[in-house]
């Protein structure tokens, strides 16, 4: 099989894995002579649902000896396979790399013989690029769950990201839809890269000359819509492994169903819009300082029709309007429309001066939701507009995705 047709194959193979957006990371790999992860970083394009698209995405192989029902590439699937050899991956890395069309390398593998020798194989990519090469690139690796810890702390030297699939988002969920992986053996893996990057950041913190280990974290992804399992549950397993792991980023796939799928498969797609959802609750925990029992009660689903945060605003009225001049960052970073970024500035500038309605316009801060749930200078919402049973109304807007979930 020629090299374009093999290509065709695997990187469309790749597309359904959602975790390669990055932000990159500010390391500069000694000795490296071409690439650097420096900078804007290196996905800067992503789709509405969150996926990115600019490193070169590939598996290694689609073969696979495992089974998860939800996969295209399942053993038991009749999709066309192909396998590139190390030396066809590096090639195609450093011509798309020379042509200026990719930033770096996203590469991931169907199980083929062992899971070791797959490990092994992926490794050689990127030690390939690394030491005979020169790559500063970035590169991500995904790892194979239950590989031995030595490949994956050697995969630690040479990639930016490393990322173990936790698939789904309970035992048994794995246990219907992917019976060959166990959670144990993801969760190993996934410590392997922590205490890696735990003793690299103690070494550095001591002065020693340490290398490079995963510099940009490791990841994850989850399918969602594959079980009945609810949003609760999937945003307890994701807060679980940012807090037992440490991980950057947890990914969230929306199932596609594939030809000749299994019969305990849904026939439908979840809508996009829960992917989207979830990806906002993710933000709240992240970054907002919410719990994920504020977010989503345990086994019930997030509302589509309203982003997480306003969910809980219009749930929780009694502790609005929060008054920007006064209130705490934890609270202001609760007002719908106001994020991260907002905060910190309305912080700054209050040090100086009290706010007005015109200083939060001028912040971007999104007026139409907040205005509700905010005090400012010459703006109180009075208890009228908070209670009143059309607020929800008027702050719910249709989106893209209702469009795209409807088509
Ligand atoms: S191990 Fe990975 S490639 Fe193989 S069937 Fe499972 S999800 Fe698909």
């Amino acid at each position: 099989m020629d090299i374009r047709r093999k290509l065709d194959i695997l990187a469309d193979a790749a597309k359904y894995d959602a975790s390669c957006a990055s932000s990159g990371s500010a390391t500069k790999r000694r000795d490296s002579r071409l690439g650097s992860t420096e900078g804007m970083g290196i996905c800067h394009s992503y789709t509405p649902d969150g996926r990115c698209v600019s490193l070169l995405k590939l598996l290694l192989t689609n073969y696979c000896v495992y089974d998860c029902r939800f996969c295209v590439n399942r053993v038991s699937s009749d999709t066309p396979r192909a396998r590139f050899t190390v030396a066809e991956v590096i090639g195609l890395t450093i011509d798309f790399y020379r042509r200026n069309y990719i930033e770096g390398l996203f590469l991931s593998s169907g199980i083929v013989g062992s899971v070791d020798g797959t490990m092994e194989q992926l490794v050689a990519v990127a030690r390939g690029l690394r030491e005979d090469h020169g790559f500063g690139g970035y590169i991500h690796l995904k790892l194979i769950p239950g590989a031995s810890a030595e490949l994956v702390a050697e995969a630690g030297l040479w990639a930016d990201r490393l990322s173990a699939n936790i698939e789904l988002p309970t035992s048994q969920d794995l246990q219907l839809l992917a019976p060959e992986k166990t959670r144990e053996d993801i969760d190993g893996t996934m410590n392997v890269v922590a205490e890696g990057i735990a003793e690299h950041a103690a070494d550095r913190k001591a002065g020693l000359k340490a290398p490079a280990f995963a510099p940009a974290g490791q990841s994850t992804q989850m399918v969602v819509g594959a079980t009945p399992t609810a949003d609760g549950t999937i945003l307890a397993t994701a807060d679980e492994l940012y807090r037992t792991q440490r991980l950057r980023r947890v990914y969230y796939s929306a199932y596609s169903p594939t030809p000749h799928a299994d019969a305990r498969l849904p026939a439908l797609r979840p809508p996009l819009m829960r992917e989207h959802r979830l990806y906002q609750a993710d933000w709240l925990l992240r970054f907002y300082g919410f719990d994920v029992a504020e977010v989503v009660a345990p086994g019930a689903n997030l509302a589509l029709d309203m982003d997480p945060k306003l969910a809980w605003a219009l749930a929780n009225r009694d502790r609005f309007p929060v008054d920007v001049n006064t209130a705490p960052r934890e609270l202001l970073l609760r007002i719908p429309g106001v994020g991260v970024r907002n905060v910190n500035r309305i912080l700054a500038i209050r040090r100086h001066h009290g706010l007005t309605t015109d200083d939060l316009r001028k912040l971007k801060v999104n007026w139409k939701a907040a205005a509700p749930f905010v005090l400012a200078g010459d703006h109180n919402p009075t208890v009228r507009l908070l209670d009143a049973v059309g607020l929800k109304k008027k702050l719910v807007q249709p989106t893209l995705f209702d469009h795209l979930d409807d088509a």
